[in-house]
């Protein structure tokens, strides 16, 4: 016989010790119970992920249930949070209890990681789709935003560029001499935790790149109401990725291609001085609106649009 809704949460989800302070009451009852302390604000971010549109049918489910929470965790970080819990709300198309162990077994590993409580969610049927509510604390006032870069602040990256978008190649059918590190980006991306944490006081914004870094760069421009000029050599490429442009042609791949989870941000020359993080400066705010990519000495602008649901 099929697990019942409540003995699957049971059996899968309510394994984990309550480890957070700020969790008071974990799952359930009608609601979980938070404490924020004196000082902080609470940041709350959602994500789904839907089968057949974010990941594929075939997807490992403890790939998938890691990337579903580190895709969470990787917007607390862009906003400088230090995560705290998260809901899960799943729908199923049927119960695989093999399939179900191995995505909680996933999920649940990288939220122990970061002492992160699982306080509850909703199970119900349908088709495949999985979403997370995280939730985090920043002190009061000091949450990263888009909207605060300002002409002059240099543009960093943490990590490297590009490989997610290869592993999306890859698995597509290109044909890569070294493929294992980047297929391992696309399918198992890290959260950068306490790089979102160490920016804080620092960085005047930041974004998580989940998009591409033209398009996520480019929401800090918006809504900064500036502009921005990438130097092209100063990318962080890996060898896999300059190959495949080698190979390719294709140079706009690192630029557009999402899935990379690492952070940008902007910080002032002079508190630039100050980080403590591992991270590449890859251009400049400017006043001038739009973007723009200094390339072989030449600066063309760049248009390029990162993925978009509906159009
Ligand atoms: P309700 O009917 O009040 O919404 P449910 O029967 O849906 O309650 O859920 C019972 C408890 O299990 C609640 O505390 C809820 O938050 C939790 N829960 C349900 N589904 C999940 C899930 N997929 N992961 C974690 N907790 C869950
Ligand atoms: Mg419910």
């Amino acid at each position: 016989m099929p697990l019942s809704e409540f003995s699957l949460i049971q059996r899968f989800f309510t394994k984990q010790q309550i480890t957070n302070p700020s969790t008071r009451l974990g799952i359930g009852d009608d609601c979980a119970l938070l404490s924020i302390p004196e000082g902080f604000e609470l940041a709350i971010t959602t994500d789904t992920m839907v089968e057949n549109v974010h990941f594929f049918a075939d997807a490992d489910p403890e790939l998938l249930g890691h990337k579903l929470l580190a895709v969470n965790l990787s917007d607390l970080a862009a906003m400088g949070a230090k995560p705290v819990s998260v809901t899960l709300a799943l729908t199923l198309p049927k119960v695989d209890e093999n399939w179900l162990a191995a995505f909680a077994s996933g999920f649940l590993t990288l939220a122990e990681r970061y002492s992160v409580d699982l306080i509850g969610g909703d199970t119900t049927s349908g088709p495949l789709t999985l979403t997370v509510q995280a939730l985090g604390l920043v002190p009061k006032g000091r949450a990263l935003l888009r909207s605060s870069a300002n002409p002059g602040d240099f543009i960093y990256m943490t990590g490297a560029l590009g490989d997610a978008g290869l592993g999306l190649k890859i698995k597509q059918g290109y044909n890569c001499e070294h493929p294992q590190a980047a297929l391992t980006r696309f399918n198992r991306p890290e959260p950068q935790v306490e790089a979102g944490l160490a920016l804080s006081g620092i960085a005047t914004a930041c974004i998580d790149l989940s998009d591409g870094l033209a398009g996520d760069l480019g929401h800090i421009l918006q809504q900064s109401r500036v502009g921005a000029c990438l130097d092209w050599d100063a990318l962080p490429l890996s060898t896999a990725v300059q190959a495949y442009i080698n190979d390719t042609g294709d140079w706009v791949m690192p630029l557009t291609a999402g899935d990379d989870y690492e952070l940008c941000f902007t910080v002032s020359p002079e508190q630039a001085k100050h980080l403590t993080i591992p991270a590449t400066k890859i251009g400049i705010i400017e006043s001038q609106a739009g973007l723009r990519l200094c390339k072989s000495s030449v600066i063309q602008p760049l248009e390029v649009k990162s993925f978009e649901h509906f159009s």
